[in-house]
């Protein structure tokens, strides 16, 4: 946590230089003593002081300073650190102006000048505002502030990527500014530049970012965008719980290993709001508690995460390079794809444009909260859609369902389906599907069309949430490896045809079973051809590969 700040203010050089070494010598080590030689450049100060969201415990102002008096300068200052101790310091001649201003701008204390010695004139009356500030004080957040409009996808993607990736934020509307003073202040604060780029996120040391792209956030917020070294014994590309399985397993195993991840470990499963068919935990765990403990895991064995998106990998001998999206280059001798599938898109009318103000892809669990007395729309009928509503049912007034089959039980667990019916605000509607989103600059409404009655309802609708299925997004590997049609990667026996094996492979033994038709680039998870789409079976596939990558290794020269 940064140290609250004693702000200490006189034109005086000498004086001022005075007060910074006695208050730098008793408060040093817990406070961070800042000087400033003029009331103007005192506010700059306070202004900066309050973008960062420091804290200020005391001002030490002189009253007659040129340009702004120290009463001035305070009625400015306390508009922004209302809670901040208040001393002026004052000549022997000041006293009535200073017993004035106690009550004018509520200073807690004056001070005549000179005041030595500290030990009897200064300290006791700091060491007490100081014990009263403690005590009254709530701790400031420090991490970093997102402020933009509710509406806005940028904001959207940034939350949901920060989110996801664990990184603590805390979530600035700037349509609340009339009610919240956080936000108010903040506004008026900053430049208008921030103000016509939002959302602007604000990072501990003050630095803004205007509408960062997700590689400029991960840089800002910590995450390792590159590889630390040239080469690895293992690289994942994808870090859903197939890849993270066999980074912990690779890792555990003494492989130099790194996983690539574009968006933020977990994957898929990251997004589920309870995976309740996972061995060992009987009541559920969300998605994002087993993303954290599968990172912290893998972290602790040694893999090296890096927050980018491969996009090309070549052949070279026994080496398989890989390049990100970032420009950056690794090489490896084994290669894991681990990519999954992305949603399907909704194709529709005014969809892609409304995508992120008021129409989501997954569950957006970011967005939940603000869909608080709304009425939800989910669209798709297997388990995430429902998992999806069984999580906004907690929030929204009325969760509806939007399901193009007449019927539930093909495409969704019982489990899940019993705990829909169970739950009053949640409301199912069989045959129905949208064909249009309206709204300006966010869903307003949407049009349904129900198969039965061949009818369109145009209904009012802020909150619409999309999970269709999905698909594979393996487009980066097409000239690599062999695909099916959909774009599912093919292993092992489904790489001999006829008994043949796979064009161009040269070695003396057939493709593993979860080795793709390039020797030494396996595949495992929902990205394979022909896996179960589970959470379980994904873990089990990314820990069985590295068993086949060690016998890759142990021959590879
Ligand atoms: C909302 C929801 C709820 C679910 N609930 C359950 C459940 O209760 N039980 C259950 O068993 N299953 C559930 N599933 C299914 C389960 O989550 C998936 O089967 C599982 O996540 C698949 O794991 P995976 O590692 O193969 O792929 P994914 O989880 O899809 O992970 C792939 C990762 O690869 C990354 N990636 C893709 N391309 C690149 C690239 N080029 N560069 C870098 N990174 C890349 C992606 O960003 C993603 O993080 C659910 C799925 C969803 C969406």
């Amino acid at each position: 946590m940064a140290k609250p700040v004693l702000l200490t203010v006189d034109d005086d050089r000498e004086v001022l230089r005075a007060i910074e070494r006695d208050l730098r010598r008793k408060y040093g080590s817990d406070y961070r003593v800042l000087r400033a030689g003029s009331g103007p450049e005192a506010l700059e100060i306070v202004r900066e002081l309050k973008i960062r969201n420091n804290s200020i415990a005391v001002f030490l102002i002189d009253q007659r300073m040129p340009g702004m008096s120290g009463i001035d300068f305070l009625s400015h200052a306390i508009t922004l650190f209302p809670d901040a101790k208040r001393v002026l310091l004052t000549a022997y001649a000041d006293t009535d102006a200073a017993i004035a201003a106690i009550n004018e701008a509520g200073i807690n204390h004056y001070l005549l000048k000179p005041w030595d010695p500290p030990e009897e004139n200064l300290y006791p009356v700091l060491d007490e505002l100081l014990e009263d500030w403690e005590a009254a004080f709530p701790p400031q957040f420090e991490g970093i502030r997102v402020l933009g409009n509710r509406w806005s996808p940028v904001s959207h993607n940034i939350k949901d990527f920060l989110a996801r990736n664990h990184v603590p934020y805390r979530w600035l509307d700037i349509e609340t500014a009339a009610s919240d003073s956080e936000v108010r202040s903040l506004a008026e604060l900053l430049d208008e530049e921030d103000m016509r780029s939002l959302p602007v996120v604000i990072l501990p040391n003050g630095e803004r970012l205007r509408q960062p792209s997700l590689v400029d956030l991960a840089e800002h917020a910590g995450l390792r965008t590159r590889a630390t070294e040239a080469f690895y014994d293992l690289a994942i590309v994808g870090g859903g719980p197939a890849g993270l399985a066999a980074a912990v397993y690779g890792a555990s195993e003494g492989l130099r290993t790194v996983m690539i991840e574009r968006e933020a470990p977990g994957g898929q499963a990251g997004m589920s709001s309870r995976i309740e068919n996972y061995l060992g935990f009987p009541s559920g765990l969300t998605g994002a508690d087993l993303a954290r403990r599968a990172v912290v895991q893998a972290r602790r064995f040694g893999v090296e995460i890096i927050s980018a998106e491969a996009t090309e990998v070549r052949i070279d001998g026994p080496y398989r390079l890989l390049k990100l999206a970032n420009g950056a280059e690794l090489s490896c001798h084994a290669l894991l794809v681990a990519t999954g599938v992305q949603w399907r898109k909704l194709d529709a009318p005014g969809v892609e444009r409304l995508t992120g103000a008021g129409i989501y892809y997954g569950a957006a669990m970011t967005e939940a909260m603000l869909t608080r007395d709304e009425d939800v729309y989910v669209v798709g009928g297997a388990n995430s859609a429902g998992q999806a509503a069984m999580y906004f049912s907690r929030y929204a007034r009325r969760v509806v369902m939007l399901v193009r089959g007449s019927s539930l039980a093909a495409s969704m667990s019982q489990y899940l389906i019993n705990q829909l019916k169970a739950t009053p605000n949640i409301q199912i509607e069989y045959n129905s599907s949208v064909v249009a989103a309206h709204g300006e600059d966010h869903l307003e409404a949407i049009s349904i069309y129900c198969v039965e009655t061949k009818e369109t309802n145009k209904v009012p609708a802020n909150s619409l949430f999309i999970m269709i299925g999905a698909a594979p997004n393996t487009d980066w590997l097409a000239n690599i490896v062999e695909r099916d049609e959909l774009g599912f990667i093919y292993s092992g026996p489904h790489l001999t045809r006829d008994g043949k094996r796979p064009n161009g492979w040269k070695l003396d033994r057939d493709p593993g079973l979860l080795e793709t038709n390039v020797p030494g680039i396996f595949v495992v998870g929902d990205v394979r051809h022909g896996s179960v789409k589970r959470v379980a079976s994904g873990v089990g596939e990314g820990s069985v590969a590295i068993s086949f990558v060690h016998q890759y290794l142990s021959k590879v020269v």
